[in-house]
C-alpha cells in the first residue's frame, strides 16, 4: 500500500478503526456532520488527494471501490440515494483524501436501519 500521510485526517481514521463497514482496502464511516438522514463516507485506504488521481488505483481496486460504495448503500437500507465526490476546494472538498459521500433520505426498511447504525462488518 502506498504511503499514508501523517497529517491526513482520513488516513488517521483508517488507522484508528472506527467504521460502520470495512473490508481490505476500504472503509465506510458516518459523516460527522450529516447532510441527510443517512450520510456515509466511503474511504479507500490508498491515499490519493482527490478524484483527479483516481487513475492511480489499479483497475480491479477501482472497480471494487465502486462496488463497495453500492454495497454500503444497500446495507444501509438505501435503494434511492446520491453518491457525491467533491473535487477541489471550490467544489466543496475539505478533506484531501479521496472519498465518496452516500446521501440518502433514510433506510427503506427498518432492519437495515439497525444494521447501518450498529454493524461493523469485517469482510
Ligand atoms: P468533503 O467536504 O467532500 O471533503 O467531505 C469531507 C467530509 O468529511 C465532510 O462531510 C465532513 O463532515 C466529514 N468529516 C470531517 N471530519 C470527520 C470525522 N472526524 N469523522 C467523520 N466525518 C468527518
Ligand atoms: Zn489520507
Amino acid at each position: 500500500m502506498p504511503s499514508q500521510p501523517d497529517d491526513c485526517l482520513f488516513c488517521s481514521i483508517l488507522r484508528e478503526g472506527s467504521y460502520v463497514r470495512k473490508e481490505k482496502g476500504f472503509v465506510a464511516i458516518k459523516d460527522i456532520n450529516p447532510q441527510a438522514a443517512v450520510h456515509l463516507l466511503v474511504i479507500p485506504e490508498r491515499h490519493v488527494d482527490s478524484f483527479r488521481e483516481v487513475g492511480e488505483f489499479p483497475a480491479r481496486e477501482a472497480k471494487r471501490m465502486l462496488e463497495f460504495v453500492a454495497e454500503t448503500a444497500r446495507e444501509a437500507g438505501l435503494t434511492d440515494y446520491r453518491v457525491q465526490v467533491n473535487v477541489g476546494p471550490s467544489a466543496g472538498q475539505t478533506v484531501f483524501h479521496l472519498h465518496w459521500h452516500i446521501l440518502g433520505s433514510g433506510p427503506q426498511h427498518a432492519d437495515a436501519q439497525a444494521h447501518a447504525e450498529t454493524a461493523v462488518v469485517e469482510l
